[in-house]
């Protein structure tokens, strides 16, 4: 049985054969994926997966969690439901969380 530092999913198993021709599992930390839109799921443009803080988001309005898409979508549905035109039952249970977070500011 592996460590338990190894049972993680982010770590990426490796077999090798060693000089004395034996089989031997060796254990890389993966790098890390895509961040990708909690609605759409599309992968976020203008991110990278690794580096500083300031590469792996960007200042937009739910930057590095929307995409810009799904961004103005939800824009578009705050002004509605802030203006009486549209109840907040009437938004898909993706969406209402983000709408509720810019209905609240
Ligand atoms: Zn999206």
């Amino acid at each position: 049985m592996p460590k338990p530092m190894h049972r993680s999913h982010s770590v990426k198993k490796v077999n090798r054969i060693t000089s004395k021709k034996r089989n031997v599992v060796h254990y890389r930390r993966a790098s890390p994926s895509q961040p990708h839109c909690a609605i759409c799921s599309a992968e976020l443009n203008g991110i990278s997966a690794s580096g500083g803080k300031s590469r792996r988001s960007n200042s937009r309005l739910f930057g590095g969690v929307l995409c810009a898409g799904c961004t103005s979508e939800i824009i578009t549905l705050g002004s509605r439901v802030e203006q009486g035109d549209m109840k907040l039952n009437d938004i898909g249970m993706k969406q209402r969380r983000y709408v509720l977070q810019l209905v609240a500011h």
